[in-house]
């Protein structure tokens, strides 16, 4: 653990205002591969995240001034540190949320590239002057930051997920408040200190960590001084949220619950579907919004789909994420393994096979690999996201079919589909009902890329330069005659 030794949020635990705050109130931060204890953290209540909404409201008028170079500057320093520091972050970030270290200087490298990435935005964020509509008048418009942000982040990317929401912000010229989840708040902690490292004045980035999230999420949608409320984690979560900002007529951005389907193709490369099924689905032991949810397969090409599909999942390895040789770490805590298996103990009660790929389970947090299939729309499995490492299978007769099944939940965040067909790519680009759509691969999330949903999945982009207008409200001047 040599290199974290250095970070603070291991000493103290929220920042506001730059200074690390405690209180004699704590909750443990648990290693869902052991069950061992990681770290005692103060868990704050909504006085501290009131203190760092004004916080942020205090620093606002200087921050939002800073020249967009500045601000360039202080974002690449902070994707450089993330870099320098990955060994010792990967390793919080695993420690306290279980994925394999590979996986966790994957993440960091992600978030890092939110930073460099907004550097690049924070130079770019024009305005333009219009051609006006009558003699001696000028149009103008300008991008202005839209003020003090606050967000909610979910514990399954406690560091990609933060930095999606706080680069743009950043770039923008806005202050920012931050509640992380519970289970994970150390490594959001880490990216707190690596802020301050990179030399941003106190009260910029404020990171509340509190066990009270009900308290803290009022605070965060409902001060005055919010201009705007993002957040990413579940549907029902958001929803409530959404409601609560509605009466400020706060600025909202929502990702939300995904549920997505993945589609091979009777003339699909079954090989590379295989290959991006298993990427995509086994990634963080299934635990993302883009997780493929429900994979369906054309009738002619299932079996042979399956047989290969069933050699890889029989080869995953599952274990601590700190093991070298770990592909499949534990979920997030041994609730999340019994809720799996009650949806999958409900289609087979309705119908559905499941296969086991079983191995020697290191905790009660994990969970293996399984294998549904002939599931069906009515099911829960089909219905709700999974999060976690079950692959559940129906089969489709005609194109037609395929894009009807994919469309029918109220989720529209991702979906994946692997055909060789150019006409059929363009019609399901234009026919699923979703914010992202991967055509013969798996991995689909880059900084410079709109990451987003529609639908229950929420609404508003994070990445790319659609990213940062989430951060800019538009204001305009029509200056007439001064003769
Ligand atoms: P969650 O239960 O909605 O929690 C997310 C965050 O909301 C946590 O920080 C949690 O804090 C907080 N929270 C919970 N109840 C709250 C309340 N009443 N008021 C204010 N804050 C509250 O979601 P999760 O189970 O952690 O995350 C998984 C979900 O996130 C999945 O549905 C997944 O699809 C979604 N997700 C979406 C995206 C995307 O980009 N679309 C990305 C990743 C995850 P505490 O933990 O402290 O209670």
């Amino acid at each position: 653990m040599s290199s974290i030794e250095n970070l603070e949020p291991f000493n103290a635990y929220s920042l506001v205002n730059g200074q690390w705050r405690s209180t004699t109130n704590t909750t443990e931060v648990l290693n869902p591969a052991t069950g061992a204890t990681v770290a005692q953290v103060a868990a704050q209540g909504a006085e501290l995240a009131v203190e760092a909404v004004e916080a942020a409201r205090a620093a606002l008028p200087s921050w939002s001034k800073t020249s967009a170079m500045e601000r360039s500057q202080y974002l690449e320093r902070i994707s450089q540190l993330l870099l320098e520091q990955i060994d010792g972050l990967a390793l919080v970030l695993t420690t306290e949320q279980g994925k394999p270290l590979a996986e966790a200087r994957e993440e960091i490298e992600y978030a890092a590239s939110y930073f460099a990435w907004y550097a690049g935005e924070a130079l770019r964020a024009y305005g333009r002057l219009v051609p006006a509509g009558a003699e001696n008048q000028r149009v103008m418009v300008r991008k202005c930051p839209v003020g003090v942000v606050t967000a909610i982040t979910p514990w399954n990317f406690p560091c990609a997920l933060l930095a999606r929401k706080l680069a743009p912000a950043l770039a923008a010229g806005c202050t920012f408040v931050a509640k992380p989840a519970l289970e994970t708040p150390l490594t959001a902690l880490a990216l707190g200190a690596i802020t301050r490292q990179a030399g941003i004045p106190p009260g910029v980035v404020n990171i509340v960590v509190g066990a009270d999230s009900q308290a803290i999420g009022e605070v965060l949608t409902q001060h005055p001084a919010v201009a705007k409320f993002t957040f990413t984690g579940s549907t029902a979560i958001g929803t409530q949220l959404l409601a609560q900002c509605a009466a400020g007529v706060k600025r909202t951005s929502l990702e939300l619950g995904g549920n997505a389907p993945f589609l091979v193709f009777e003339d699909a490369n079954l090989e590379a579907a295989v290959d991006g099924l298993m990427a995509a689905k086994f990634r963080n032991a299934g635990q993302t919004c883009v997780s493929p949810n429900r994979i369906l397969l054309h009738q002619d090409i299932a079996a042979p789909f399956l047989a290969l599909l069933r050699e890889r999942m029989a080869a995953l390895q599952m274990g601590d994420g700190e093991d070298p040789s770990t592909q499949l770490g534990p979920l997030i805590h041994a609730q999340a393994v019994v809720r799996i298996q009650q949806l999958v103990a409900a289609a087979v009660a309705a119908g559905a096979k499941v296969e086991t790929f079983d191995q020697a389970v290191p905790g009660p947090a994990f969970a293996p690999p399984q294998l549904v299939t002939n599931i069906n729309p009515e099911m829960d499995l089909f219905q709700q996201e999974i999060f976690g490492p079950v692959v559940a299978v129906m089969t489709f007769s005609d194109e037609t079919n395929a894009v009807q099944l994919a469309n029918a939940t109220p989720y529209g965040l991702a979906a994946y589909a692997y055909t060789q067909n150019l006409q059929r790519c363009w019609r399901l680009y234009e026919d699923l009902t979703v914010g992202m759509l991967g055509l013969n691969q798996g991995r689909i999330s880059s900084a410079m890329a709109p990451f987003g949903g529609v639908k229950a999945s929420g609404f508003g982009r994070e990445g790319g330069p659609e990213g940062i207008e989430e951060y800019l409200s538009t204001h305009y001047l029509a200056w007439g005659d001064c003769t």
